[in-house]
């Protein structure tokens, strides 16, 4: 299939979003957790944050609806009176620097853009997702970088992949969505009418309930 968009997400799809966030846990136990040990505070958190973005997925809340509350809910759990507000802002501003590119993707990216346009979709909120953008130099390379935190719409919403398409200009049957995310990425290609290419570094199963996707890569770099 010669597909005239590429559609990427960004977060453990471009970016290795799990180490970054790892890091930013680490420098955040040091400051509000340490009376807890950092693997259970750790563990506590990436539960509560997995099981809030599922609710996103089923678009039960809304991505902004996240940023706050996983802390406030994560207080909750450790017993600890903490500022969740204040904790959530340090969080956002520490992860928003850590955006380190998956080995060899953003070359790939390069070349895929001599054939193909190049878009970015992702949930996230919108100042933080474009520091990430303008740090890891994406910018230069995608036409298209939809944040749900901007357009008022979340993966796997239709309308979110609307206006990525309407912005590269291509129809839905021409464009290939990747990401990592079930979901949201691939629910959302389902949604919109994109054919679907899996990164599935881990090698998990595919739910019974979702069709085989077009294709299925341990990483972008395959892509070529
Ligand atoms: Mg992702």
């Amino acid at each position: 299939m010669d597909y005239l968009a590429l559609i990427f997400d960004l977060d453990d799809t471009l970016i290795d979003f799990s180490g970054g966030m790892n890091n930013c846990l680490n420098k955040l136990h040091v400051q509000f957790f340490s009376t807890h040990p950092i693997e259970e505070y750790k563990r506590a958190f990436k539960k509560i944050n997995d099981a809030m973005w599922e609710l996103v997925d089923n678009e039960k809340i809304r991505p902004q609806d996240v940023k706050t509350e996983r802390f406030r809910k994560l207080a909750e759990h450790l017993s600890l009176d903490f500022d969740h507000e204040l904790v959530a802002d340090i969080y956002e501003e520490m992860l928003g620097q850590e955006a380190h590119w998956l080995p060899g993707v953003k070359e790939t990216l390069i070349k895929l853009k001599e054939k193909h346009k190049i878009g970015v979709i992702t949930n996230g909120f919108g100042d933080m997702q474009t520091k990430k953008r303008d740090l890891m130099g994406l910018k230069d390379i995608c036409s298209c970088f939809v944040v749900s935190g901007h357009v008022g719409f979340a993966k796997p919403n239709k309308a979110i992949f609307d206006i990525a398409l309407k912005e590269l200009d291509v129809a839905p049957s021409r464009a290939l969505m990747v990401g990592d995310r079930l979901g949201c990425d691939y629910q959302g290609a389902l949604n919109a009418g994109l054919d679907f290419c899996w990164v599935n570094p881990n090698k998990e199963k595919l739910p019974v309930h979702f069709p085989e996707p077009k294709f299925v890569v341990s990483s972008v770099v395959e892509l070529i």
